[in-house]
């Protein structure tokens, strides 16, 4: 066995250097060494990236959504993950013990570390990761088995919202998360209103089964809502754009008694109008990473492969990550998820 691997490290703002590093030690009691197969490029890559993401630092090696083979298997074990198997990878690692922790809610641990931002993550040939991580799904292929944390991002999100069959909701941002927020919501009959504005986003959603495409550059949402839901205003906001005035904008938006779920990630403040919060009697709830949701998320993926497949739009190997990235960026209305295959 070879004694160096192949990674891409984001160097500084905007650089993605690929090079050689020594491979993993081998894997602890309840860990296992994986060789990554397939890596998504999310929104909050880009923007880590570009040094826009709150969480940013440098050097980082990037990569949260991947799948992987089990090359090897620590001590203990209990053969719910076999060496061999194709596992798709939840990149959590809370720290157990925090209050949220302690409250079943290890998605927005206090000490949360996720690799690809806090710890190394998986653009690279090989990687340790806690056998609790790992999710056997011998039924898909390595790309849809990386899909699966984009969609457990868009279930938490619905999870959270509560909403029910019939339901309308309004998605603010129609990007990848966006597009796994509308996966979701309309699995669980969920009737949905896209807003974007990027016109290939718009005309994906709306191939997906979205009924409603407003384009945001026209300044009509409002009107469109309001038409959309004949005066009600929709039962849930959906936030995935991360932009200060799109968050206000979805309190705004909401039906009374509805809710709003923010997901994006804006590092600065907004101002809120209280006083629509408390007059509607507004439920409006931050949503991070998932909880116990991978499962679920693996049976959507399951249900919904073609579409998903279908959500996957571009292909680099590792070692044009830096390509990866700048095309990504450049072009989000042809890129919805950009692939990074590390071991076809
Ligand atoms: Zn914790």
């Amino acid at each position: 066995m070879s004694s160096t691997m192949r990674q891409a490290v984001t160097a500084e703002r905007r650089r993605v250097e690929v090079g050689m590093t020594p491979v993993p030690s081998a894997p602890g009691p309840g860990e296992a060494l994986l060789a990554i197969a397939s890596v998504g490029v999310c929104g909050s890559d880009l923007a880590m990236w570009e040094g826009t993401d709150p969480y940013t630092r440098y050097p980082v090696r990037q990569g949260h959504e991947a799948s992987a083979r089990v090359l090897q298997l620590g001590p203990g074990g209990d053969g719910r993950v076999r060496e061999g198997d194709l596992v798709a990878v939840e990149p959590l690692l809370p720290d157990g013990t925090c209050v949220a922790c302690r409250r079943g809610r290890p998605n927005c641990c206090v000490g949360l570390r996720v690799i690809g931002a806090h710890v190394d993550g998986a653009l690279a040939e090989q990687l340790v990761m806690p056998v609790a991580n790992l999710y056997p799904v011998p039924d898909l292929d390595a790309e849809l088995a990386a899909f699966v944390e984009p969609v457990s991002i868009g279930l938490q999100m619905v999870t959270r919202s509560r909403i029910g069959a019939g339901d309308r909701a309004v998605v603010l941002g129609a990007g990848p998360i966006g597009q796994a927020i509308q996966l979701a919501a309309i699995d669980r009959g969920a009737r949905i209103l896209a807003v974007d504005r990027v016109p290939g986003r718009l005309e994906r959603a709306l191939a997906r089964g979205a009924e409603v495409a407003v384009d945001a550059r026209d300044g009509k949402v409002a009107e469109a809502v309001e038409a959309w839901t004949e005066g009600d205003g929709p039962e849930v906001v959906f936030e995935a754009t991360g932009v200060t005035a799109v968050i206000r904008q979805a309190i705004e938006l909401v039906a009374h008694a509805g809710t709003v779920v923010i997901a994006g990630t804006p590092t600065d403040d907004v101002a809120l109008p209280a006083l629509t919060i408390v007059r509607k009697e507004l439920d409006i709830l931050g949503s991070r990473n998932n909880t116990g949701l991978y499962p679920a998320a693996i049976d959507l993926v399951r249900r919904e492969r073609d579409r998903c497949r279908s959500l996957i739009t571009h292909r680099f190997p590792l070692a044009e990550t830096q390509a990866a990235m700048t095309f990504a960026a450049a072009n989000p209305a042809e890129a919805n998820k950009v692939m990074i295959t590390v071991a076809p």
